[in-house]
């Protein structure tokens, strides 16, 4: 089956992520400040960003589980 993303800002090639719920959208250059973007919103100008999206859930599965003062790990190096 092919994997067909969400079409949202965690998954667009314009999002930086910041926090596990906000992140900047890109896609306007030249801004001296990137509007920031909660990670479920979506616009047409989404661009797929491919593995990023993967890295990127990891992550915020990794801090959520820190902030619950677990470290995000089961001794095996992968994030759950
Ligand atoms: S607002 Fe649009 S272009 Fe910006 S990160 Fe979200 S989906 Fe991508």
């Amino acid at each position: 089956m092919i994997h067909l993303p969400k079409k949202i800002c965690l998954s667009c090639r314009n999002f930086s992520l910041q926090e596990t719920t906000t992140g900047l959208c890109k896609v306007v250059k030249g801004l001296a400040t990137y509007p920031v973007k909660a990670i479920e919103e979506s616009c047409d100008q989404w661009r797929d960003c491919g593995q990023q999206y993967f890295i990127r859930t990891g992550w915020i599965k990794g801090r959520l589980a820190r902030e619950k003062g677990l470290d995000g790990t089961l001794g095996t190096g992968i994030i759950t």
